[in-house]
């Protein structure tokens, strides 16, 4: 008999197990994997964000859905004590631009071997390549049933992570076991995806740094990839939910992309006004885009003439097409290409002090499973780790 059984050796499932083992209680961890953390080995570029360091208030902003649910977590054991407790454990890391934190060692490896080496001090069982198939309710313990073995238990933590990146294991497992306890599961939905233009653009591999996207009523800014089909980056991947949104009744959705967001349209006009009037109007653009995509837009929009001469009204389109480069989208990545699954156990029916469900007791939830996710930047493993800490808790 344990005490607590915890399904996924994610970043949620490890610190969910460290967190029960330090309360003394008799842990044991499944994953179906042959090793620890095999999602968050890919993270990062194989550089792990595991955490951002924002205040509270300003990382609540960028959890798009059901954001207030994880104040009392982040009040447990938010970014700062995650960052104390991996310099506690061994791990020096640094702190990158938009408050992300890595290991100094650039490897995900370090992470995932100093969260294992706790699992091992705090004597928690770790059984690798196991499937959980079902959870079975009895009237003072539960039953774990796997392709293996059964287990009994007092407690269960479910921590099996969404669908996107299957061949990590995250296969949603987590929603069938949830749903055949009548647990609510919310509708699944790619998050933070990739776009696919209606017309390729030969644009593909530039970078740019800084843009402000508008989707509807929504803006995002950050850095952004042109792809050889469509669009990539943190930026696009912030407004991507809603794009799949509109997709769903739409067959098209136009985006507007600010590509130089640091200047208003009025001091571009003043400094195309008083650029050299015998340079060619693609050498004011080159200022400020990378060469390619500024000959593009200019080729698209009007005749690359001498500043000079160049007419008001095409100056105006010109600015224009810089401030408000509109792309039509046809489809956005799959749910399964996503890099967090949106959707999925209903925060309505968890008690978001302790990650108990309210309508079955003694499991518990942690991680991607649940119905919150943030933008990319490290916010999705801070989930990860803070809820897995407060289900693991000694209640
Ligand atoms: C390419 C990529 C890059 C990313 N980069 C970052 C980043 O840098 N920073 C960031 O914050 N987030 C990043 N994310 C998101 C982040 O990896 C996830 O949100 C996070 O791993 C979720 O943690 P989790 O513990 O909830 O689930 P997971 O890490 O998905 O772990 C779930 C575990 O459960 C196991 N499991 C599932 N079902 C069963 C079952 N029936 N029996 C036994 N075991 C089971 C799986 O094998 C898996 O190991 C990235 C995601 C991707 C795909």
């Amino acid at each position: 008999m344990y005490d607590v059984i915890v399904i996924g050796a994610g970043p949620a499932g490890m610190m969910a197990s460290i967190s029960a083992a330090t309360s003394n209680k008799k842990v044991l961890l499944i994953d179906k994997n042959d090793k620890v953390g095999k999602k968050m080995a890919l993270t990062g570029g194989s550089r792990c964000n595991v955490i951002n360091l924002k205040s509270t208030k300003e990382f609540i902003n960028e959890i798009p859905v059901n954001n207030k649910m994880l104040y009392s977590a982040l009040n447990q054991f938010g970014p700062q004590d995650i960052f104390d407790y991996f310099i506690k454990i061994g791990v020096p890391l640094k702190i990158e631009d938009n408050d992300r934190v890595f290991p100094i060692s650039n490897k995900s490896k370090t992470i995932i071997d100093a969260l294992e080496s706790q699992l091992k001090i705090n004597n928690v069982f770790i059984n690798l390549n196991e499937v959980v198939d079902s959870i079975e309710n009895c009237d003072t313990y539960k039953i774990v049933k796997t392709n293996k073995n059964t287990y009994k238990t007092e407690k269960i933590i479910i921590a099996t992570g969404g669908v996107s990146y299957p061949v990590t294991g995250s296969t949603g497992d987590g929603y069938k076991l949830a749903e055949k306890m009548d647990q609510t599961v919310t509708k699944l939905y790619p998050a933070e995806t990739f776009l696919i233009n209606k017309e390729p653009l030969p644009l593909a591999g530039i970078t740019i740094d800084s843009v402000l996207i508008t989707f509807n009523k929504s803006q995002a800014t950050g850095s952004m990839l042109f792809t050889h089909t469509g669009l990539s980056g943190p930026a696009i991947f912030k407004i991507s939910a809603e794009v799949y949104n509109e997709l769903k009744t739409s067959k098209y959705a136009t985006i507007g992309i600010d590509l130089i967001p640091n200047f208003t349209f009025d001091q571009l006009a003043i400094s195309l006004n008083d650029y050299n009037p015998k340079k060619e109007i693609n050498s004011f653009v080159r200022d400020y885009l990378p060469k390619r995509l500024g000959d593009y837009i200019v080729n698209e929009t009007i005749p690359n003439l001498k500043v000079g001469i160049t007419s008001k009204v095409n100056k105006q389109k010109l600015l224009l097409a810089l401030k408000n480069f509109k792309v039509t989208i046809k489809s956005t990545g799959t749910i399964e290409q996503s890099i967090v699954t949106g959707g999925g156990i209903d925060m309505k029916y968890i008690n978001f002090k302790t990650m108990e469900s309210l309508t079955n007791n003694k499991i518990y939830f942690a991680g991607e499973v649940l119905d919150i996710h943030g933008h990319t930047g490290g916010y999705n493993i801070t989930i990860a780790l803070s809820t897995g800490f407060v289900a693991g808790k000694l209640q």
